[in-house]
């Protein structure tokens, strides 16, 4: 099974097109086709605007009040986050300082300029703290600075030598969406019924093609976000501050869930009720 250490998380807005999600997925298990990039080549400037935690580069075309609007939004997602996490008043962390955030003009120069593939809509370094987007996406504010910002918050609070599931860091950042992935139960649900579903320990090694199945790909979607939602809103907020405490602490994820769920020896025996929760 292939772990996961947070680097290069792309975010593709999920508009039922194969091809964006499809390779999203790529990218997010860690077969890279093409490798997330962090440096720009572009030979175009950045504006600047500084605030208390997110420096903001901007294209000079990105209208002034769109970006004031992100560093305000940026700002309270950024509470709103790491209160989801349970870290707000968390001595052991002192939060994450200059966020940096690139808006790049439109869709065309953040592929071009920023390494990205055409499908991609946003990306997160969390070890850099940096976040990629372009204004003209939809779900911009309520979807993806949230999400991304939950990488950079999940990373910089557990380290970046936890190794976790791609399926609950994915699920965790969804988490932080407004939305929530909202029909995921759904949809894990009817893969149950017909004999789709991908078991947790078989998600994170499952192997996704350009041409793969488009459900298989909608299903890791929805399964990340359907076994985490259910960890956090089942299972009960204190318990899930208290397992990402552990990964913090550097416990393995199969025994921080232990320890915390005391009845999930395996990740198999939390799949195994949270399957039963979806079907009960
Ligand atoms: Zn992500």
């Amino acid at each position: 099974m292939k772990n996961n250490k947070g680097d290069g998380h792309i975010y593709s807005y999920h508009k039922g097109q194969i091809n964006v999600s499809v390779t999203f997925i790529l990218l997010c298990f860690g077969f890279l086709f093409i490798k997330p990039s962090f440096a720009d080549d572009s030979q175009n400037t950045w504006q600047q605007l500084k605030g208390q935690d997110f420096i903001i580069y901007y294209r000079s075309a990105v209208p002034d009040d769109f970006v004031q609007t992100t560093m305000d939004t940026g700002e309270d997602e950024l509470k709103r986050v790491i209160d989801n996490l349970g870290i707000t008043s968390n001595p052991s962390w002192t939060g994450p300082r200059q966020i940096k955030i690139y808006i790049y003009k439109d869709h065309d120069d953040f592929v071009k300029n920023s390494g990205q593939a055409i499908w991609a809509h946003g990306v997160a370094f969390a070890r850099a703290k940096t976040i990629k987007l372009y204004p003209d996406v939809a779900g911009f504010f309520d979807s993806i600075l949230p999400h991304e910002l939950g990488h950079i918050i999940f990373r910089d609070y557990i380290g970046f030598d936890a190794e976790v599931p791609l399926w609950f860091e994915e699920g965790v950042a969804i988490y932080q969406e407004k939305a929530k992935r909202l029909g995921s139960n759904d949809i894990v649900k009817e893969a149950i019924a017909n004999g789709q579903f991908i078991p947790l320990t078989q998600l994170t090694g499952v192997r996704l093609y350009k041409d793969s199945n488009n459900q298989v790909v909608d299903l890791f979607y929805s399964e990340s976000a359907s076994a985490v939602y259910y960890l956090i809103t089942e299972l009960g907020e204190q318990e899930f501050y208290m397992f990402l405490q552990e990964l913090k602490n550097g416990t393995a994820f199969v025994d921080a869930l232990h320890k915390v769920y005391l009845r999930f020896k395996t990740t198999d025996e939390l799949n195994q009720t949270w399957m039963e929760y979806l079907q009960g």
